[in-house]
């Protein structure tokens, strides 16, 4: 119920309004002259003040300039009383910094009608503070959010880094130091070492490079015509020649399926979900990438046959850093399905995962074959060839 304070030295006038706005639903109280009104505006916090001009002690001018001059009422709407007569009072009033003022004698009605507007001016004020409050709010929350995150991120890739250039230092030294003395399969084996270390390192590389583009809304599509089959089947062979000797990685794709993309991202989804299935998935485990044709769509999926995925986890391995309770001690930032979902985000594509625990997970990938969002240059030459 809002709080209205009358400031008003005539005792009847003053009692009659109080008894008005009680009648009409406001909880209402009367101060006699000046100073009391300023004492109770600072005691009761009203909703609005109702305030005479002419009174003993302090006239209505005054109690305006100290309320407004306090940060605890300066902002409480403030409507003078004043007689038809004087036009002047008002103005000056107006000028003081008052809200609106009704003229003596006024009905019920003209009252009503001020104290309304007022406080429903109010009313839209608070809520458009509330609103800019919560706007504020909500930015000092992602700022403290991103912080957060790349903190986070930092800290995660210099304790990674530091694996797989051991692994590199090490083999390397060996093969300095030992070269002569080791038989070719061991040497081979400490250079594929080298090899898979630092393509780890590059991976984890371009992955801070692109969370961090896409933490700040820099990363953009940049469409070009890909030969699906070729595309992917590149991406599996270099997984092939890595993991030659732990799995079996099968690969089936549509002939002549063209496709709109952007390499760089496609590239991401496919290494991202291959590294899954051999990471997640036992030693001589098969992994099936499969390239599917819809229309005006194409999928790609890859399953495995390894720990699978605890259901209640699924929905949230999609965000950053989110590790699922059963990945033992396997290595991983927990940034890889988050930078699938992202890529597929912007190829206005979507990510759907299948996953039976101890028994294997299938996560498919469903592109447009042209995105909207594509380079019109793109899309023209595909629509010229047909492909469209
Ligand atoms: P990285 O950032 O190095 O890829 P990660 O593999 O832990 O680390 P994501 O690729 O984002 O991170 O995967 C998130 C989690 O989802 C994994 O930690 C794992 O718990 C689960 N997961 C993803 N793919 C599979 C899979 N094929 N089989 C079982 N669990 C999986
Ligand atoms: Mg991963």
């Amino acid at each position: 119920m809002p709080k209205i304070l009358v400031i008003e030295d005539e005792g009847v006038l003053r009692e009659e309004i109080v008894a008005w706005l009680h009648l009409e639903g406001y909880e209402a109280f009367g101060a006699a002259d000046g100073v009391e009104g300023v004492a109770a505006a600072f005691k009761l916090r009203p909703d609005l003040i109702i305030c005479d001009i002419t009174m003993p002690r302090l006239d209505g001018y005054g109690v305006l300039l100290e309320l407004h001059s306090n940060p605890a009422t300066a902002t409480v709407p403030f409507i003078f009383m004043t007689a038809r007569v004087a036009h002047d009072d008002m103005r000056h009033g107006m000028s003081l910094g008052a809200d609106d003022y009704v003229t003596k004698p006024f009905s019920l009605v003209d009252l009503l009608q001020t104290v309304e507007s007022r406080l429903q001016r109010k009313r839209m004020q608070e809520q458009m503070y509330q609103q800019e409050i919560e706007q504020l709010q909500k930015a000092i929350n992602e700022e403290h959010e991103q912080r957060a995150f790349k903190a986070k991120l930092v800290a995660m890739f210099s304790h990674d880094f530091r694996n797989p250039l051991s692994s590199i230092m090490s083999s390397n030294s060996l093969l300095r130091d030992y070269y002569d003395r080791m038989d070719k399969t061991s040497r081979d084996e400490h250079f594929s070492y080298i090899d898979s270390s630092v393509r780890q390192l590059i991976q984890m590389l371009d992955d801070m490079l692109l969370v961090g583009q896409m933490d700040s809304g820099n990363l953009t599509l940049k469409s070009e015509i890909l030969n699906v089959g070729v595309f992917f089947q590149g991406v599996v062979d270099e997984f092939r020649v890595l993991y030659r000797k732990s799995h079996e990685i099968q690969f089936e794709c549509p002939d002549s399926l063209v496709a709109v993309g952007d390499s760089r991202l496609l590239r991401q989804i496919a290494s991202n979900l291959i590294s899954n299935a051999v990471k997640y998935s036992p030693q001589g485990g098969e992994i099936a990438v499969t390239v599917e044709r819809g229309d005006s769509v194409y999928s790609l999926s890859v399953a495995d046959q390894g720990i699978g995925i605890p259901d209640e986890e699924l929905s949230q391995l999609f965000e950053a850093f989110r590790r699922a309770s059963n990945v033992g001690k396997v290595r991983g930032t927990g940034l890889g399905l988050a930078i699938v979902r992202q890529a597929a985000d912007l190829h206005e594509g979507k990510v759907e995962i299948e996953s039976q625990l101890g028994t294997g997970t299938c996560v498919c990938v469903t592109l447009p074959t042209c995105p909207g969002n594509s380079d019109a240059e793109v899309r023209k030459v595909m629509e010229e060839s047909g492909a469209l």
